[in-house]
């Protein structure tokens, strides 16, 4: 008998006094099963939303109407969210994506028949905690295997996100698939293909925030997920590479996305792992000693991670982290750098950006060699950038000893060449950060405005001869 918390022996006691049955089902049952702790509660009932709404808001309690139209209200009970939804069953999925009925059922193995996958398919009766297992979902839990309820390629074609949630849940809980629920995600993708992009993205975060995302990537590749949803991810197999490479492009960017999962490291980090060399397929070339070559691929790759980010309807926020990080990931430091030079790539990279680019980098190494690199071999980098930001020295407009209005009181006029002139005064200082005192950066510029006078300048329009 599964340990049933205190809270749902409270919320079912408020259905029973009603006369109405509940049940926890989906995820939570699972993860109890599984010996783990369920982290959200979705429970079902034969009380219609309005019947459960009547039930809470009479205690006080507050409900929203999250999903009404599927049969779903949120309620907030002693500081925790519960998603109730009436027992129903789904039929007519004219675009594959959602069902076009949404009937209410009446019984939870007719609630149950409708779910997904068997380990997905289980319902604990609240509050005594009897179990309703009607499709064996217990046995492929313990046997870790991922079944559809009912016939695979019925449900992948009802619903194109189910595939991907299969997928999803292999590599989330190290699941294997069923060999016939397997074989129908390469039949059904043309059903996937219909799919919001916001629902493919929300799963493809759950695979990069497991524990081993290649797994998911993998069983993408193999069913053609991964031709359908990041066709630019897919080209990179069999895209060799020389040089200390062990992998092809397309191994070596998941070995990098695991990395960076197995480490903890944030989320837009994975991405930029998982994306970091997209563009090496695109320019790949051959130099003339018959050796592959893959210039300004950084530049590309963030090109078409940006695309892909936008494709999914990522946040901006995420977008620009990701490619930013993706453009930069290829310095290439060694003890010849003066501390301008240093000075220039923090400015370039951004120091709020510094912690992931150096993560970034490790995964990289990590995935060249298939080995952790030695542990200090950004060290000397990392150690030489936070002494030049220890030491405050100028590194941005900002920091200038003086500003635009510095240079108006010089006479110099409002516009673009107050712009030209602070600018070549971050040259200067970057150079010397001795020079960042009021003083002398007034005399630059003002050296700098007698130069330009003296010049004369090229007629506004010149006429065409
Ligand atoms: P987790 O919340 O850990 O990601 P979950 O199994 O709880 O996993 P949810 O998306 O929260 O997944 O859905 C709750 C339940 O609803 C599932 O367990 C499943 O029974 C059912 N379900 C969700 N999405 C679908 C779907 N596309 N098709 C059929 N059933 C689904
Ligand atoms: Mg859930």
């Amino acid at each position: 008998m599964l340990f049933i918390p205190r809270i749902l022996k409270d919320i079912a006691l408020i259905f029973a006094e009603s006369g109405k049955q509940s049940f926890l089902v989906g995820g939570a049952v699972r993860d109890m099963l599984r010996g783990e702790k369920a982290h959200d509660f979705d429970l079902a009932t034969d009380a219609t939303p309005e019947e459960v709404a009547a039930m809470f808001c009479a205690l006080g309690r507050s409900v929203i109407p999250t999903g009404i139209k599927h049969g779903t209200v949120t309620v907030r009970f002693k500081g925790e969210s519960f998603e109730i939804t009436t027992f129903r069953t789904e039929s007519e999925y004219r675009d594959g994506r959602h069902p076009e009925k949404v009937a209410y059922a009446g019984t939870i193995e007719e609630d149950l028949s409708r779910r997904d996958f068997t380990m997905n398919a289980i319902a604990m009766e609240l509050p005594k905690g009897r179990v309703v297992d009607p499709f064996n979902g217990r046995a492929d839990i313990q046997n870790g295997v991922i079944r559809c309820v009912g016939s695979p390629l019925e449900r992948f074609g009802e619903d194109g996100l189910r595939s991907l949630r299969c997928v999803r849940f292999a590599s989330q809980l190290g699941f294997s698939i069923d060999k016939e629920t397997l074989a129908a995600i390469p039949q059904t993708l043309s059903i996937t293909a219909k799919v919001a992009a916001e629902r493919k993205r929300d799963e493809l975060d759950k695979i990069i925030g497991s524990r081993k995302p290649s797994t998911g990537f993998l069983l993408m590749e193999q069913t053609g997920l991964l031709h359908e949803l990041l066709p630019e991810l897919a080209m990179c197999r069999n895209v060799g590479q020389k040089g200390g490479h062990r992998f092809d492009v397309l191994d070596h960017s998941l070995l990098a996305c695991d990395f960076a999962a197995e480490n903890g490291w944030p989320h837009e980090v994975r991405l930029a792992a998982l994306f970091h060399d997209i563009g090496k397929p695109v320019v790949c070339a051959m130099n003339e000693f018959g050796v592959r070559t893959f210039y300004r691929h950084e530049r590309e790759g963030a090109a078409l991670a940006k695309n892909i980010l936008s494709r999914f309807r990522y946040s901006n926020t995420v977008i620009d982290t990701v490619v930013h990080l993706i453009k930069e990931h290829m310095f290439q430091y060694d003890e010849e750098w003066s501390d301008a030079a240093v000075r220039r790539f923090i400015i370039r990279v951004g120091e709020a950006y510094l912690p992931n680019l150096y993560k970034l980098r490790h995964a990289d190494a990590f995935a060249t060699a298939g080995e952790p690199p030695s542990p200090d071999f950004l060290t000397p980098l990392m150690d030489r950038a936070s002494r030049v930001l220890d030491e405050k020295k100028a590194l941005s407009r900002k920091d200038l000893a003086i500003s635009g209005k510095d240079l108006i009181a010089l006479d110099i006029k409002h516009g673009p060449r107050i712009g030209v002139i602070l600018h070549e005064l971050l040259e200067a200082v970057l150079e010397d950060p001795e020079l960042n005192a009021k003083e002398k950066l007034l005399e630059i510029a003002g050296k700098m405005e007698d130069r330009a006078r003296q010049t004369p300048t090229p007629p506004a329009n010149p006429q065409k001869t």
